[in-house]
Parts: structure tokens; sequence; C-alpha cells
């Protein structure tokens, strides 16, 4: 187990006290409970991302910060960026330059960059140049020194960029979870794989496969504080365990997660295609406690293109373990990622992608336009697409899985469901949203009391992007 770094306590402790000091401040000022200065949050990009906004959620509550609901409210600004299209980037960059008008009202308030894109030294530079009033910037390993770093620009000691030479494993900081009843749990952090379009390994460093007996006392907390659904998350959970060296793999996580005691259900996002073991295939076919949803990112249907893209696997292994997983479950719901305008496609290669969704027939799909990434080999690659042939595509591309969505959220028709209850519908705020086995929500009427638990659906009608049900 020499291989696995994590933070040393003491060290941690030091940043945890200097959000104790830093309450303590506004404490002695009468500034506590509706008085406590706000903070808020703005997160960007995947669940790692919002499991790692969580923990900074729980740090500026240490700090004695009070959430609010918006940034002009704020007296300490975090943003947690993503860096993995250029889309994401630019967004971020226009909402954080925004934040210059509420500094200009309120020179105190505190404005903290994070997450991927200032991993990067050019976009880490570009705060430290063009975004003055940006008091630090924290990489995706640097979480645990945001209260360090507030406490540093109360202290007009200067600004900070910090971007960690080495990767550690960060445990024991306090958590702010998310309402609903379900929760993420981080079981590892990174990825070895480099696929030549993706940024990740660059600005979220090597696998790190935390303990499983943290991972347990993390799943059993949440249990007992009433969580009904844990996801858990990594950039590739198939590879868990492998840098402990100690037998566990994924699929016996799993299986000992399962075995606590309570009334919950487990997900687990992200799998590689090249890593997905037939135990593991095992395990969501014979554990009633996991949900009965498979998400397998594809990225292309062209074996040419996934060498490409460095994914080293088939466009016929990936087909072999969809057969798989249908013919232990028969009615899984699948759901993928894809990337249209990969360098290099072809009509042919394209075609390829569009027979995959025929073959498989995803539930949903998570497609975007291939982005160059700065620094990733794909970036440098000849015969870059144009934007019209990929917009087209990629139109051909939603076009064909509206038909078959529709298609597979019809099988759900007059069929009893449970779901977990998560909240109030975002496009009708008289409905329930719920989540079963199945990838799309389901929209009920019913009392927000609810939220947070499980409830008994009959589906009652569905479209391409949702299902309707009743409450049994
Ligand atoms: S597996 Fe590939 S796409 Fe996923 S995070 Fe790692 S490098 Fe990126």
């Amino acid at each position: 187990m020499e291989n696995i770094k994590f933070i040393p306590r003491d060290e941690i402790e030091t940043h945890l006290e200097a959000a104790r000091r830093i309450a303590e401040g506004f404490e002695s000022r009468g500034m506590v409970g509706d008085s406590a200065p706000g903070y808020y949050i703005q997160t960007f990009g995947c669940q790692q991302n919002e499991a790692d906004s969580e923990r900074l959620a729980g740090l500026a509550k240490l700090m004695g910060y009070r959430a609010v609901s918006s940034p002009d409210e704020a007296s300490l600004i975090l943003v947690n960026t993503c860096a993995i299209r250029e889309h994401a980037e630019k967004k971020a960059l226009s909402i954080i330059g925004e934040y210059k008008h509420i500094r200009e009202k309120n020179p105190e308030l505190i404005v903290g960059v994070g997450g991927c894109m200032v991993t990067q030294r050019h976009r880490a530079d570009k705060f430290k140049m063009s975004y003055p009033y940006v008091g630090f910037t924290f990489d995706t390993g640097a979480i645990h020194l945001v209260p360090s770093l507030v406490l540093k620009v109360m202290q007009k000691k200067g600004r900070s960029f910090v971007i960690s030479d080495e990767y550690k494993i960060a445990e024991g900081l306090p958590t702010v979870r998310r309402e609903g009843g379900a929760a993420w749990l981080s079981i590892m952090y990174g990825c070895n794989n480099f696929c030549s379009y993706c940024i990740v390994p660059y600005v979220r460093g090597r696998e790190r496969s935390r303990l499983p007996e943290d991972i347990l006392a993390e799943a059993r907390e949440l249990i007992a504080g009433g969580a009904k659904e844990i996801t858990l998350l990594g950039q590739n959970v198939n590879s868990y365990g492998r840098d402990l060296d100690c037998g566990e793999t994924i699929a016996s996580l799993i299986k000992k997660i399962c075995a606590l005691e309570g009334d919950f259900r487990i997900r687990f996002m992200t799998s590689h295609p090249k890593d997905a073991s037939e135990e593991l295939l095992e395990v969501v076919a014979t554990e009633p406690k996991v949900v009965k949803h498979f998400h397998l990112p594809v990225q292309s249907g062209s074996s040419e293109v996934l060498r490409r893209m460095n994914r080293r696997y088939t466009a016929e292994h990936y087909k072999a373990i969809i057969d798989s997983l249908k013919e232990k479950m028969p009615d899984i719901s699948l759901t993928t990622d894809i990337i249209v305008g990969f360098p290099g496609e072809t009509e042919e290669d394209f075609e390829a992608t569009l027979e995959m969704l025929r073959y498989v027939k995803y539930d949903m799909i998570f497609s975007f336009i291939y982005s160059p990434r700065i620094g990733t080999p794909a970036a440098a690659m000849e015969d870059q697409i144009p934007a019209e042939v990929s917009g087209a595509r990629f139109k051909r591309l939603l076009s064909l899985q509206d038909e078959i969505c529709e298609e597979r959220n019809r099988r759900f028709v007059g069929r009893r469901v449970k779901v977990l209850v998560e909240g109030v519908s975002k496009s009708d705020g008289g409905m329930l949203t719920g989540r079963g086995d199945m990838a799309r929500p389901v929209h009920f009427k019913g009392d927000e009391s609810l939220i947070g638990s499980f409830a008994e659906l009959e589906i009652t009608s569905c479209g391409s992007y949702s299902l309707e049900g009743k409450l049994i």
C-alpha cells in the first residue's frame, strides 16, 4: 500500500484550525446565525465536482459562513470549474467576470476559483493577471487548503494561485450534503487512462483509491443520516483498488456496501468499458440494492476512432459487454457518452456510431461535439472536423436517439416502479420528480413531504425525455 498518498491528518488539521479561527472572528463580532456572512458556491461540470463542492460547503460552514442562494448576498464566493470542454470554461469565465460588479459594491467580498480549469497553468495565470478581484485559485488537489487561503486574503497577506506538484487524498473534511436522499460517495480520484481527447488525467492526477474502510465508514454515516441512494464516484470506478494491493475491486466493494443494513440503493459511475469485469456485471445483476442501470461510455461506434481516442477497446468488445448485460438483465437501462466529430471521423465512422445506437438501444445518451483541449494529443491531430459537419452529424445523432428514447420509455408505461423522490420538478412546480431503474426522471403529483423517501408509482405516460406517473 506504499503507493497510496494521503495528506497527513495534522496537515489537514492546520487548515481546519484556520477555518475555526475565521469562525471565531465572525462570532466575536456577533456575525452568527442569520447575521453570519453568506457563502455561495457555483459548480460547473461533473458529479465529482458536485461532490467536491459539498466539501467546499462543509469548509465554508466550518468557517462560520451560512449558505445563501445568490452571489449578490455572499461575502465568500467559491467557483468550482470544469475544463472538459471549451464551452464550460468560457461560461465560467463569463460568470466570474460578473463577480467584478458585486466586488465593486462589496470590497470585503472574497472570491476563490477552484477545480479543473485552474489546475491548468495558463488558466491560473489568466486569473492572476486579468481578474484582480479573485483572491485565490486552488487546484483539484487543494480543496483542504481553502480555509487557509481565505484567511490569507482576510489578513491582506496577498493572493494565492495553487497548483499542486502531487495529488493526494484528503480524508476527514467536513461536508454539507445535498438534499433529497441521494448522496455522492467518492471512492477514488484521478485517472490513468489518457484518452487522447481528455484533459482529466492532467488536471486530476493519477488514480488514487480511498481505503475500503474509509468508504464503508462514510457509507454507514450516509445511511444513518437518511441517504436512500448512494452513488459511488470516480473517473473510472472499474479500476478501483488496483493501487491498493489489497485485493479489493469495485465488485467486492459494492457487495460490502450492499451488506450494510438499511433501505437504500447503490449506483456507480463512471465505468470504462475496457475494465468492465464479468464480476462487476454479475454484482449488478444479483445484488437487489444495485440499481439496474449501467452507464457505459462508448464515445464512438467506430473501432478506428476508438483506437485514435486511445480507448483500448473495440466496438465489438463493447457490444459483447452490452450482450452480457442484456443476457443477465434483459430489462436493464443503458446510458452512454458520445463524442461527435472527433478528428478524422469519416462519414463511415459516424454511421458506425448510429449503428451502435440502434444496436444497444440506449435509454439516454450524453452527446457532445468534440472540443479540442490544449495539451491533449487529439488537439494536435490533423483532420479536425469542420464545425458545420460536426453540427449536422450531431443533429442526426440526436434525432435518432429521440426515437429510441421514446421507444425505451414506453416499456415502462403501465408498470409499477419504485422511485426515490428527489425534489420538486424543475419544469412544473406542481409536480415531484423521482428516479428509479429507468434513466429518465418520472414526474408525478404528490406531497413535498415525500422528498427524500421511496415512493411506489404507476407509470401513466411518457415522452422522449421523461415519464409521468401516479402514486399507488
Ligand atoms: S477514462 Fe478517459 S475520458 Fe474518462 S476521465 Fe480518464 S482519460 Fe478522461
